[in-house]
């Protein structure tokens, strides 16, 4: 019976949600590339966090294995909950697309700023000169401060970081500065992207607070749903497709790859969606 619920062809892995050292990935943008292909993914995007730098930096957007869609996750609140809006298969030369990047670039640089002082007011030394450092020249994020809390003894491990300082309702968590739902949705679309509410399930809402969220973003613009991200049970993965097709979304799937070693975020994991999905890559053929 399971199988009957799952698009089994064509067999292709598809991973529309991955990040590289432009934002807080670990992998350069050509090592992710060549990783995702020895993986056996066939369709990726890379998604950085506020950024398209990845694309400058690589030598060819073109492969013969591999089809890249350029993309980019975008930062914004609804309700006071840091929310993720990615934009899919955006023109990388778009005016809007250029703005949205400036904007958000600022946002990150004075988000930064203001969770350096805070961090040092709860004693931590030279923090944004620390986590530029982490962030090699990339978008600077919480990952970035929490990798040099561990460098300089502060906390013992990421996940210490987050759950102390950087964290939903933490010190570090500054939410403030990134522009609005509605104007991140209209920048995608104005770039001749598809907007997709990035991982609805990791917000910590309860369900009918998602589902105002979900309708609130299809009622901006909105045009799909992450259905899959990275590891997650079958029974979410199928509430998230019913919630689709009520709001008339269309349906992505993405691992959030970071970096190597982590399982439930793998480069190449299966991420089939369920029948029904209308899946966002139909209209790209
Ligand atoms: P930022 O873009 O600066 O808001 O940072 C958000 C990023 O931090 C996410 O994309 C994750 O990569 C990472 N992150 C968020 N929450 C946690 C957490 N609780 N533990 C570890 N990493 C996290
Ligand atoms: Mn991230
Ligand atoms: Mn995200
Ligand atoms: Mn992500």
């Amino acid at each position: 019976m399971a199988a009957d619920n799952y698009e089994t062809a064509p067999r292709m892995t598809i991973d529309l949600h991955t990040h590289t050292t432009a934002s807080d990935g670990r992998l350069e943008p050509q090592a992710l590339i060549d990783e995702a292909m020895a993986s056996g993914v066939s369709m990726l995007a890379i998604t950085d966090h506020d950024s398209v730098a990845a694309y400058a930096k690589l030598d060819t957007l073109v492969h013969d294995a591999l089809r890249l869609i350029p993309g980019i996750e975008l930062s914004t609140t609804w309700r006071g909950v840091g929310v993720h809006v990615l934009g899919l298969n955006v023109d990388l030369n778009s005016d809007s697309l250029h703005q949205a990047c400036a904007f958000q670039t600022h946002a990150r640089a004075s988000r930064a700023q203001q969770i350096a002082e805070r961090l040092e007011r709860l004693g931590a030394n030279d923090v944004l000169a620390g986590a530029a450092r982490m962030a090699q020249g990339g978008a600077i994020g919480r990952p970035h401060f929490a990798r040099y809390l561990v460098e300089i003894g502060f906390v013992k491990n990421h996940s210490e970081a987050f759950r102390k300082f950087l964290g939903s309702g933490k010190a570090g968590d500054v939410k403030q500065h990134w522009a609005s739902f509605a104007q991140i949705i209209e920048w995608i679309r104005a770039s001749n992207g598809i907007a997709v509410l990035a991982h609805p399930a990791k917000y910590g809402l309860t369900r009918s607070k998602r589902n105002t969220l979900i309708g609130e973003f299809a009622g901006l613009g909105g045009q799909a749903l992450e259905i899959i991200s990275g590891q997650q049970e079958a029974s979410l993965t199928q509430t998230l497709a019913d919630t689709a097709a009520h709001y008339q979304l269309q349906a992505s799937c993405g691992s959030d790859f970071h970096q190597k070693g982590q399982p439930w975020a793998k480069l190449g994991m299966p991420l089939q969606l369920p029948a029904g999905c209308r899946p966002i890559w139909r209209s790209w053929a």
